[in-house]
C-alpha cells in the first residue's frame, strides 16, 4: 500500500518510450523511464509537484547549485516480485539521510512521510518499468539543488526536487581491486561527508583516476588526518571478515556516509547471531591479517551493487589477494538473503519492503 495523501498534477506522455528498451542490455544509469517528478520550494512552502514526461529542465545560467554546490541527492531500488507487486527496499532509511542532508546543506527539509510518498507513486506511475528480472530492478534518483538566479553565498531561497527512474541490471560484474589511499581523503571531521551531496562526489573523482590507472577499480578511504583508519570504499561502506566476526567502521565520525544497504548487512549478520564490531577500524590491522591470511572476506555495501566482493586490496607496494569467492559463507549467504527478500522469494520478516 502507498500512501495517497499529497496533491500531485499528473501529466502522462503520449509518447512511451518502453517498447524501445533493450531489456538485456541495460547499461547503469543510462536508460530512463517515461515519467520524473518536479517540486519546487519558493516563498517559503513547498509547491504542487508534478509528474510529468521525463525531460530538459531549463535552468538560469546563475543556478546557485552550479556554482556554490547545494545539491544533494539519494539512490535507492525497486524491485519486482513474483506477483507483479513492486516493492522499494527501506525507503524511510534514505527519507530519513535525505533529510539529515538537507539540514547539513541548509536545505529545507520535505514534511515527514513525503519523500517517500512520492517516490511510490512516481514509481507507481511507470511500474511497468520496472523489471521483473533477476539481479534487475528500477534505481530511483530523488534530488534537491538550489535554484536561486544570484550570483553570491548563501542558503538559497528557491529549490528544484526531482524524482526520475532507470531500469538497471546487475552493477558489478566482476569482484573489486581496491587500493587503500593514504594522501587523498573524501572527508575530514566537520565536513560533509555524512551528507550524500554533490561535491563530495566530485573531489573524489581525482584521486579515483590516479588509482584506475595503477589498475584499481576504486579506492579505500582513510581519515583525513593520520590516514590511520578505514573509512569506506569509493561510494560504498565497507565490511571485513577476521577470525569469523565481521568487522566495519562505525558511523560515529561524520566522515562515513550511513548507508542502507550497510545497515541491513549488520542487521541480518546480528539477527543470525554472527558478531558483529562497529568500531574505529585501523588499516595496520586490516593489512596485517591480509598479510597473516586470516582476512578472511572484504566486500562493498551500497544500493547499486548490494555487496561487492573485493578480490585485491593494494597497500603501499603490497598487493593482498584474498581468499576466492567460493569462500566467502557469510556475505554470500547474506547477499542471497538480501536478492530473494528483493525478489519477494522469502517473508519479509524485517517488515523492510514498501509494497504496491
Ligand atoms: C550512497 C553511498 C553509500 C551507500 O549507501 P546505501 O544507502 O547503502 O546505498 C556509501 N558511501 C557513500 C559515500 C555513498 O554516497
Amino acid at each position: 500500500m502507498i500512501k495517497d495523501t499529497i496533491s500531485i498534477k499528473i501529466n502522462k506522455t503520449q509518447n512511451s518510450r518502453i517498447a524501445e528498451v533493450d531489456w538485456d542490455n541495460l547499461p547503469f544509469g543510462k536508460v530512463f523511464s517515461d515519467h520524473m517528478l518536479v517540486m519546487d520550494y519558493k516563498n517559503g512552502a513547498w509547491q504542487e509537484p508534478e509528474i510529468m514526461p521525463f525531460g530538459n529542465l531549463s535552468l538560469h545560467p546563475a543556478t546557485s547549485a552550479i556554482h556554490y554546490g547545494q545539491s544533494i541527492f539519494e539512490g535507492m531500488k525497486a524491485y519486482r516480485n513474483d506477483n507483479g507487486e513492486v516493492m522499494i527496499f527501506r525507503p524511510d532509511m534514505n527519507e530519513k539521510r535525505f533529510a539529515e542532508s538537507c539540514e547539513r546543506m541548509c536545505m529545507p527539509v520535505l514534511p515527514e512521510g513525503m519523500f517517500t510518498e512520492l517516490i511510490s507513486r512516481t514509481v507507481d506511475v511507470d511500474r511497468d518499468w520496472v523489471p521483473q528480472k533477476d539481479g534487475y530492478s528500477l534505481y530511483i534518483r530523488p534530488f534537491l539543488f538550489a535554484t536561486d538566479d544570484f550570483i553570491g553565498i548563501k542558503p538559497s531561497d528557491n529549490y528544484k526536487f526531482v524524482i526520475f527512474t532507470c531500469p538497471v541490471g546487475a552493477y558489478y560484474s566482476q569482484p573489486v581491486n581496491v587500493k587503500i589511499e593514504e594522501h587523498y581523503t573524501r572527508a575530514a571531521e566537520g565536513g560533509v561527508g555524512r551528507a550524500k551531496t554533490a561535491g563530495n562526489y566530485a573531489a573524489s573523482l581525482y584521486p579515483a583516476k590516479l588509482a584506475q590507472a595503477k589498475g584499481f577499480h576504486q579506492l579505500v578511504w582513510t581519515d583525513a588526518k593520520e590516514h590511520k583508519y578505514i573509512e569506506e570504499s569509493g561510494t560504498m561502506n565497507i565490511v571485513f571478515e577476521i577470525d569469523g566476526k565481521l568487522i566495519t567502521p562505525s558511523e560515529d565520525s561524520d566522515t562515513i556516509l550511513r548507508g542502507v544497504t550497510k545497515r541491513s548487512v549488520v542487521e541480518i549478520a546480528k539477527h543470525w547471531g554472527i558478531p558483529v564490531e562497529e568500531r574505529k577500524v585501523t588499516v595496520e590491522e586490516i593489512v596485517q591479517a591480509a598479510r597473516d591470511g586470516k582476512l578472511t572476506d572484504a566486500f562493498g555495501a551500497g544500493t547499486a551493487a548490494t555487496i561487492a566482493p573485493v578480490a585485491k586490496i593494494g597497500f603501499r607496494d603490497e598487493l593482498f589477494e584474498l581468499p576466492g569467492l567460493e569462500t566467502r559463507t557469510t556475505s554470500n549467504k547474506i547477499k542471497k538473503y538480501l536478492t530473494d527478500l528483493k525478489s519477494g522469494a522469502i517473508e519479509d520478516e524485517f517488515n523492510w519492503m514498501l509494497r504496491f
